[in-house]
């Protein structure tokens, strides 16, 4: 069974999980919900920042690899001359 809450303008009782009263219409304590909201979106930046951050590093790890062989490729010519 869902939690019940009372509105505090007329009273009566419904799902504490409303966000306005059925009965009169009134917005319900959107403080909560609020910081719930808040606290996603920041999760949601970090998310995309450490994706951002990580594929950054994988283009790097890339251009170094590349950036190797091309020094051995030229190693390899001075050696050989
Ligand atoms: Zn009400």
């Amino acid at each position: 069974m869902n939690r019940q809450s009372i509105c505090h303008i007329c009273g009566r009782t419904m799902e504490s999980s409303f966000t306005h009263c059925p009965w009169c219409g009134v917005v319900l304590d959107t403080g909560k919900k609020f910081a719930d909201d808040i606290d996603l979106i920041f999760e949601k930046i970090k998310a995309r920042q450490e994706k951002h951050f990580n594929s950054r590093i994988d283009r790097l790890e890339n251009q170094l690899d590349m950036l190797e062989e091309e020094l051995s490729r030229l190693l390899d010519k001075v050696h050989a001359v």
